[in-house]
């Protein structure tokens, strides 16, 4: 049965995976979301005697209904190669009474290569089942590690081209090496005098300007968004939740039907929600466990049913959770509304307005699956070092986020469940914060806190950071903040300008 995606917002008529895709958001500034979740069709012990890959297509194909079978290997098999540095992809370590699912083996070394190193060639495909002739532009600001992820995804993807805004003083070195020396003749990086909000202002008011449009289609080109609310990033997620599950049961750690938990660090709520929608497809989970830093918007989220975005956003050591509209979140609020979407719209205006809206009784005993946690600065670099000392595990700040939360959730509860832990970034992408909490000395540069992190961890400096040893510099574009600037950086790189 054919699966259609339809807003969270209003009840226009549903669109196709491939549509959806290629759009990223609805018309009325909705999320978009399948009309129905579809059950597993393979039992999941069939499932545990897969690949990767093949199980990524047992998942995707119930959702993408509108790629053909030969469409989807083809994406699958053209992300999940040897740019991973292990043919497991996602491989399970079981540490300290717990299983990591390290989803960092990818080309930038964090989770979001996931879903990032398939997104193109799913927009490809899309853009040649629909028809359109034009180069896909996709245009991007970045914090740091999006914009990364993101261009590595994209790169050499024929079809399409894709131009990364950060702010020039407000990456790490390391991120911005990273950025920089990105190969691929289909790629730009620019750095602007501004911040994060003015790359992603510029960014907006790029993508919106009608006349821009007019003048790039003339020339062969559109902008789409690669940005985590796409569900090209959401439906390749729900995979690793299937893959885990499975892994578990071909190593005898439990029965079939038997249930899991997964506790996940969390930010824009994009990887627990596919944790949600694995679990709607048939994956026996118990707990969904989700783990803030000190922004603990979540966690009073599922304590008190108010969300409220009024408060100090706070720098922690794990930046990528930095976050106080977790944009994922309207999908979960559209669901416990009873697929409402007026009553969901409704919601999300009081946030624009007021930065809070509080769910009614109802909705709140729909979230029980969910357990909401959060570790301060302190118990990650305590969650570090532990599971350093009892198991010779080294975790980033990310993935301590969720073990501390783990920990505490577990003596709250006694819950004895077997649990997953995601994952989300290798320790040497955020090598001084580890070496910090393992109380070693952190004055050298990035590489040769590599080389250490290297020899505490026994585990070789991935490639992601040790090919960044003279690496040529590709990219030198810098520009100021203002939306003209940044425009005329773009058409210079399309050569399309006036
Ligand atoms: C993006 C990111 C997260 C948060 O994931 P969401 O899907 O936004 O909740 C967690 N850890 C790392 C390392 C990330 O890059």
């Amino acid at each position: 049965m054919e699966v259609n995606y339809r807003s969270t917002r209003s009840n226009a008529a549903p669109i196709s995976a491939s549509k959806a895709i290629l759009k990223g958001l609805a018309d009325d500034g909705g999320l978009f979301v399948p009309d129905h979740l579809p059950k597993l069709d393979r039992s999941l012990s069939e499932l545990a005697d897969m690949n990767y890959q093949e199980v990524a297509y047992e998942v995707m194909k119930l959702l993408l209904t509108d790629f053909t079978e030969e469409e989807l290997k083809h994406c699958i098999e053209s992300a999940y190669d040897d740019k991973f540095d292990t043919k497991e992809i996602a491989p399970l370590k079981k540490a300290d009474g717990a299983y990591y699912l390290e989803l960092f083996h990818g080309s930038t070394i964090a989770f979001k290569d996931m879903a990032l190193s398939i997104l193109p060639h799913l927009m490809i495909t899309a853009a040649r089942k629909n028809h359109i002739e034009n180069q896909i532009v996709i245009l991007t600001a970045t914090s740091g590690d999006t914009g990364k992820a993101a261009l590595a995804g994209f790169a050499n993807v024929e079809g399409t081209r894709i131009v990364v805004f950060y702010p020039k003083d407000g990456v790490s070195p390391i991120q911005e090496k990273m950025m920089v020396t990105q190969e691929g003749a289909n790629t730009c990086v620019v750095g602007i005098h501004g911040n994060f909000d003015n790359a992603q202002n510029g960014v907006k008011a790029i993508f919106t300007d009608e006349a821009l449009k007019e003048k790039m289609d003339r020339a062969g080109f559109q902008f789409s968004s690669a940005n985590s609310i796409n569900i090209g990033r959401l439906v390749p997620q729900i995979v690793y939740y299937v893959y885990a599950y499975t892994r578990l049961l071909k190593q005898g750690v439990i029965k079939e039907g038997e249930k899991i938990n997964f506790t996940v660090p969390t930010g824009n709520f994009g990887n627990i929600l596919a944790g949600y929608y694995a679990g709607k497809m048939g994956v026996p989970i118990g707990r969904l466990i989700c783990a803030s830093n000190s922004n603990k918007v979540l966690y009073d989220f599922f304590t008190t049913g108010t969300y409220d975005k009024n408060r100090e956003f706070i720098l922690t050591s794990s930046p990528s959770m930095d976050i106080l509209i977790s944009s994922n979140l309207e999908r979960l609020i559209y669901h416990i509304a009873g697929d409402d979407a007026a009553k969901n719209a409704a919601l999300m205006d009081e946030l624009k307005k007021d930065g809070r809206y509080t769910i009614t009784k109802d909705m709140e005993e729909k979230l029980s699956q969910f357990y909401g946690g959060y570790a301060t600065e302190e118990d990650t670099a305590k969650a570090i070092s532990s599971l350093y000392e009892s198991d010779g595990y080294v975790i980033d700040p990310h993935t301590a986020v969720a073990r501390s939360v783990y920990e505490g959730y577990r003596k709250a509860t006694g819950d004895t469940t077997p649990t997953v832990i995601v994952s989300t970034a290798s320790p040497f992408k955020f090598e001084t914060s580890v070496l910090k909490a393992l109380g070693k000395e952190t004055n050298a540069d990035d590489l040769a806190l590599a080389d250490t992190l290297s020899k505490i961890a026994g585990v070789p400096v991935p490639k992601a950071v040790a090919c960044l040893r003279g690496a040529r510099v590709l990219h030198t574009g810098v520009c100021e903040k203002d939306k003209a600037s940044m425009q005329k950086m773009v058409e210079k790189f399309l050569g399309i300008e006036a």
